[in-house]
């Protein structure tokens, strides 16, 4: 297989398990985020793909050559650490071409090379200025800049933007994911932020105690995610309490729902989870019947100018419906609603 390959992986400290069970395939080109909360584990993975940490169990391939025993200096790969690592006694093109500096390349062939590689992080004409005299942004590009100096195969990045504020983050994520189409290398991306590992991805893989727990496209894992866990940290999501009834319906604050199907090993009068996103909720005044409603009350009004969030009780269980300023529902605090969750958007989960 032409990319890159993991194979029962896993890696203990001492009595920790920092990652286990880890089998993963990335075909060349790919951008992948693995994205989980602190402590599970994403960052030993890229360390172990990096060769900075020796695998416990397992075997790493890229294109079909077994690096698991390789040292990192022979993996063909670039890294961007969170703390960027630039040397800030060099200048930003001798930080760039650090490594052909080691091996005595001359200065102005190496000199060509730091200009080639601002313009393409698109920041010529710095190659002379101090590491100090540059912006938190800027240096992030020089790191990118000199992590892909020497054409890797693979890119590495641990936790990339996360010292940016956060509008310069969300630019910096945009331009990253369009510089990796433009060069087509397969790149790993670690991040604890949902939006950012869904904004630049082909595929998340999302982790939780050492292990993966879903692996997927941005939208598929959005749409159907295989746990509450999942459903959670992938944006925001209704979790419902609810009961199973026949086929693929639920009972939801005493009355039935109709789902998008239930998981095949659960029964009739299981206890499970409805996972609905809040876009998908409708809110209609008290008066609008239909399927798949229940009765409610408005118990708060988030307006934050590009969406609306509309807080309804019913019978014990909040649930949250989000709207664009033109759907606005037009309900208000205290009054007694209806609220629709249609049978397609809800997702049943074992609970
Ligand atoms: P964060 O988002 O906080 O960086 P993470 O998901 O990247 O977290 P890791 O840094 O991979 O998680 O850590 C996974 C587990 O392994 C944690 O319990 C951590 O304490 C442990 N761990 C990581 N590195 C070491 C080490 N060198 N020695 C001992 N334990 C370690």
């Amino acid at each position: 297989m032409s990319g890159l390959l993991l194979s029962d992986i896993s890696k203990k400290f001492g009595s920790v398990t920092a990652v286990t069970d880890i089998n993963l395939e990335i075909p060349d080109g790919r951008f992948v985020s693995f994205l989980g909360p602190s402590g599970c584990g994403k960052t030993t993975l890229l360390r172990l793909i990096a060769g900075l940490e020796t695998a416990t169990t397992g075997r790493i391939m890229l294109d079909n050559e077994d690096l698991t025993d390789r040292p990192t200096h022979n993996r063909n790969i670039g890294m961007v650490f969170q703390s960027l690592a630039l040397f800030p006694h060099l200048s930003v093109g001798e930080n760039i071409t650090y490594s052909q500096r080691i091996r005595g390349i001359d200065k102005a062939a190496r000199k060509r090379r730091a200009e080639e590689l601002l313009e393409l992080v698109r920041l010529p004409g710095v190659a002379d200025r101090n590491i100090a005299q540059l912006s938190g942004g800027q240096r992030q590009r020089v790191a990118i800049a000199r992590a892909l100096n020497l054409e890797p195969k693979l890119f590495l990045l641990d936790e990339p933007l996360s010292a940016l504020d956060a509008k310069l983050r969300e630019d910096m994520q945009v331009e990253l994911r369009m510089l990796q189409e433009r060069l087509a290398i397969t790149t790993i991306v670690v991040t604890h932020d949902q939006r950012e590992a869904m904004t630049m991805s082909d595929e998340v893989v999302v982790m939780s105690t050492a292990r993966i727990q879903q692996m997927g496209p941005p939208l598929e894992i959005y749409r159907n995610p295989a746990s509450a866990f999942v459903a959670e940290f992938i944006g925001t999501s209704n979790l419902i309490k609810a009961r199973l009834d026949s086929g693929s319906t639920c009972v939801i604050a005493g009355r039935p729902c109709q789902t998008s199907g239930a998981p095949d090993q659960l029964g009739a009068g299981a206890s499970v989870i409805v996972s609905i996103r809040p876009e998908d909720v409708h809110v209609y005044p008290e008066s609008r019947d239909g399927a798949n409603q229940l009765d409610g009350v408005v118990t708060f009004v988030r307006d934050v100018g590009a969406s609306v969030e509309t807080f309804v009780e019913c019978d014990g269980l909040q649930i949250i419906a989000m709207a664009t300023p033109k759907e606005r529902p037009d309900v208000h605090k205290g009054e007694k609603v209806k609220v629709e969750l249609p049978a397609e958007s809800c997702v049943v989960l074992k609970a």
